[in-house]
């Protein structure tokens, strides 16, 4: 149940409104951050969970643009996971949202899966199969969700499957720290040159870096959609794994994931078992640029000659409140000339699965970021979470538009080594 002391705080004064973007959207009071908090102290007094009710908590992107906005510092974050479990413990679901949301959650935190599924991808793009359906527009007669999942899927070939990280990365020079990489889900399958990149870089700037071969979902997925038990149950699995590792800082290049977990304290404090535990590994959890701003750069950049236009993740502005690092690390590469978009600190409708169970108003919401990427017309546009890049990377391709995206980490593996990044 969201706690009566934080919807208190709320003084009602709508300046978070014009921050919303579901209220930009809609103009509506309740798919606004105040009308939500409303909302909140209903079913805090003891109001049931109705079907309205819960598709305005639904339609809540989560991306906590609210709490930068808010004056009166109200938690929105820790109120609208509360809510959410709830939502999911008090209301019934129709069969086909529960349905898929299953399918969602038996899928994303699990890598293994996850290739299954990058295997069946690569035989139905391969075979013609994916050309052909959409040539007969049978995509088009996909019920939304479903036609949201196929349009997401991102290029992909057989190097996916093979792609190799070690366990263990000596320091390149003196060793200033040991850290441990959560290689995540989506990212380590999709993405795994920004894992490969993320160790090279840490390496390169005097870090040991384990990347535990164990180490599964860190809960994010499920906490931010109030599957708490799930997120608690993966929370464990995963500090039980980075104990053994042994690390000064565990190290997150996907910001809903660092997110997450810099809150695992808060999420395992009922838990006296877990509890100490958990807070003591939240408090060694950082974003990659956080650490790489912290200790100084002692590897040499070589100049990378490139216009890149950098997308703030809201897992990293808003709930880490991470803006200075990516673009300081972006600055000093030489040669790069970093282009700031309009509008930067609004997100681009990703927001976790939230393009998957929201489409329509994921695909609005995303439009008006890629307007702002058109106008700023990046050669390549750089973002720090796996989500914001896939789908803003699907929204561009169907506007026809192919503008190379990548992870910060990246640009600076790349300038480091002194290549060209990679196409
Ligand atoms: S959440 Fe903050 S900004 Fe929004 S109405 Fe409440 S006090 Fe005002
Ligand atoms: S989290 Fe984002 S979408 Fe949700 S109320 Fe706050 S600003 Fe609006």
């Amino acid at each position: 149940m969201p706690e009566r002391k934080l919807i208190d705080d709320c003084v009602h004064c709508g300046f978070c409104l014009p921050a919303c973007p579901t209220y930009q959207s809609w103009g509506q009071e309740m798919d606004s951050p105040r009308g939500r908090i409303y909302l909140m102290k209903s079913l805090a007094e003891g109001k049931p969970i109705d079907p309205s009710t819960a598709l305005h908590f639904d339609r809540c992107l989560g991306c906590m643009a609210c709490m930068t906005a808010c004056p009166s510092g109200v938690n929105y974050e820790a109120l609208i996971e509360q809510t959410r479990a709830e939502v999911e413990r008090g209301h019934r679901r129709s069969t086909s949202d529960r349905l898929f949301r299953g399918l969602i959650f038996w899928l994303f935190p699990y890598p293994r899966r996850l290739r299954v599924a990058l295997v069946a991808q690569l035989l139905y793009v391969k075979s013609g199969l994916r050309w052909l359906a959409r040539k007969l527009g049978v995509t088009r007669l996909l019920p939304g969700r479903l036609r949201a999942l196929e349009a997401l899927m991102p290029p992909v070939s057989a190097g996916h499957l093979t792609a190799h990280l070690p366990e263990l990365a000596s320091a390149g020079g003196p060793r200033r720290a040991r850290v441990a990489v959560l290689a995540g889900c989506v990212q380590r399958v999709y993405l795994p040159a920004v894992n490969q990149a993320t160790v090279r870089v840490l390496s390169a700037e005097g870090c040991e870096v384990v990347v535990p071969p164990e180490l599964g979902c860190c809960g994010a997925l499920s906490l931010h959609a109030g599957r708490d038990e799930e997120a608690r149950r993966f929370a464990r699995a995963a500090i039980d794994e980075l104990e053994r590792a042994e690390v000064d800082f565990v190290v997150l290049n996907a910001a809903g994931c660092g997110s997450a977990m810099k809150q695992w304290g808060h999420l395992l404090a009922g838990d006296p078992a877990w509890a100490a535990r958990a807070a003591a590994m939240a408090a060694r959890v950082v974003d990659v640029s956080e650490l790489l701003v912290s200790l100084g750069s002692v590897a040499p950049r070589h100049p990378l000659p490139v216009q890149v236009a950098y997308h703030d993740s809201c897992h990293l502005l808003h709930a880490q409140r991470i803006r200075s690092q990516p673009r300081q690390l972006l600055s000093d590469i030489p040669g790069l000339v970093l282009t700031e978009l309009a509008d930067a600190d609004q997100c681009c409708g990703s927001a976790g699965v939230y393009n998957l169970l929201q489409p329509d108003s994921a695909r609005e919401i995303g439009m008006r970021k890629v307007e702002a990427v058109l106008a700023a017309a990046p050669e390549v546009l750089v973002s720090a979470n796996p989500g914001c890049t896939l789908h803003i990377q699907m929204l561009l391709r169907e506007r026809g538009h192919a503008i190379r995206t990548a992870h910060p980490i990246e640009l600076i593996d790349a300038s480091i080594r002194g290549v060209s990044l990679p196409g």
